[in-house]
């Protein structure tokens, strides 16, 4: 076999383990920080009110109005907050919603950002920022918007409740997939995909009969964390842009729009890569690996059909035009009579 592939490793710290929180403020004392925002969404102020016991003096305050896709009015919000403190760097802790926003406020201040995730969506250990403003959703990619420090404490996602815990993880594995056939994806990423995906499939069936299960939960967010890295590491191709079309269009929920298209997207490109298949296969021990995640789905007792999270059949035809307009690298070229027999099976949710 031969190789040709630019890797390029992307700065950030991270512990991981079973009360890692205990070295937050240890984490922030080495990076020479006194003044901490904590950020968080309203539903997990009491868990910010932990961090900041965690920081003590370190803390000068919560800001916990953090809400998914980032919208600009809440970042703005956030700064005067930022402001008046004189914060010199965030802590956020929680899902995407929470980490975005981290995000967002380096962006435009380049502070320092240490983030404790508590579901599996990702965000943390990407340079990747979505943010909305005037129904708008934008994307962008850079070196401010990467976190310094992340500290995954598995603790922090017992609490996730079990559907919740298998959208987020099934949005992971959709991160994975898609590195596998990346126009710039690298041995080492394909690496990170396949153990992702492995140490995934092993956990999720787990960690739905016993949330509260910490080993299982740590496998889970074990395997998060290697198909984020893949996720901040390579471009994503149809899945991934599909998603945020439907998500930009309808309002569709980010992780259930993810879990229902990823068998769709990923049987649409199957014929074209072979090695991406053989990976999956090996990953989730099995000779078929769409019929593997197919499986999955149905134990993880979601909605398996974009009819049922709120897209209208009409929709379809809206979704083909909006995603030929903007063209994007796919394995598979993507032409608008698969992408709507793609879309009609995904809204109907006929299985793959
Ligand atoms: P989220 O952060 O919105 O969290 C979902 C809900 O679960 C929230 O109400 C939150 O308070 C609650 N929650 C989180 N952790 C919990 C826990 N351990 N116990 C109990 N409740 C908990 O959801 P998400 O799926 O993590 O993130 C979605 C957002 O992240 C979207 O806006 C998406 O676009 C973004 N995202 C960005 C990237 C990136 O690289 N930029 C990657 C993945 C997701």
């Amino acid at each position: 076999m031969s190789h040709a592939f630019v890797y390029q490793g992307l700065p950030s710290r991270v512990i991981f383990g079973r009360g890692t929180s205990a070295q937050l403020a240890t984490e922030v004392d080495r990076l020479g920080l006194q003044r901490l925002l904590i950020l968080s969404t309203p539903e997990q102020t009491a868990l910010a009110e932990r961090v900041r016991g965690l920081l003590g003096a370190r803390a000068a305050g919560i800001f916990s109005e953090a809400t998914m896709h980032t919208p600009v009015d809440v970042t703005e919000r956030a700064l005067e907050v930022v402001r008046s403190l004189d914060a010199d760097g965030v802590v956020a802790v929680g899902g995407g919603s929470t980490t975005g926003l981290g995000k967002a406020i380096a962006l435009r201040t380049d502070l320092p950002q240490v983030v404790l995730p508590t579901t599996y969506a990702g965000s943390e250990m990407t340079p990747i920022l979505g943010e909305t403003q005037d129904g708008r959703k934008t994307t962008q990619r850079g070196p401010k918007i990467q976190p310094e420090v992340v500290v995954y404490d598995v603790d922090l996602t017992l609490t996730l409740p079990p559907t919740i815990s298998a959208l987020s993880a099934l949005n992971a594995i959709a991160h994975a997939v898609e590195a596998l056939y990346a126009p710039d994806g690298n041995p080492i990423v394909s690496l990170m995909a396949e153990e992702g995906v492995r140490a995934i499939f092993d956990a999720l069936p787990h960690v739905l009969h016993e949330p509260g299960n910490p080993v299982a939960r740590s496998e889970l967010l074990y395997g998060a964390w290697l198909c984020a890295c893949c996720l901040g590491a390579s471009s994503m191709g149809l899945h991934h842009k599909l998603c945020h079309t439907l998500g930009g269009l309808f309002d569709l929920p980010h992780a259930q729009t993810h879990a229902i298209v990823l068998p769709y997207a990923l049987a649409f490109n199957a014929p074209t890569v072979p090695q991406a298949i053989e990976r999956l296969n090996r990953a989730t021990r099995s000779d078929d690996a769409l019929a593997a995640l197919m499986k999955l789905e149905h134990e993880c007792s979601i909605p398996l059909a974009l009819r049922d999270i709120g897209m209208p059949h009409e929709g379809v035809a809206r979704a083909v035009e909006e995603a030929m307009a903007n063209p994007y690298k796919n394995p598979q070229p993507v032409d608008a009579e698969g992408l709507r027999a793609l879309l009609e099976s995904a809204w109907a949710g006929t299985g793959v």
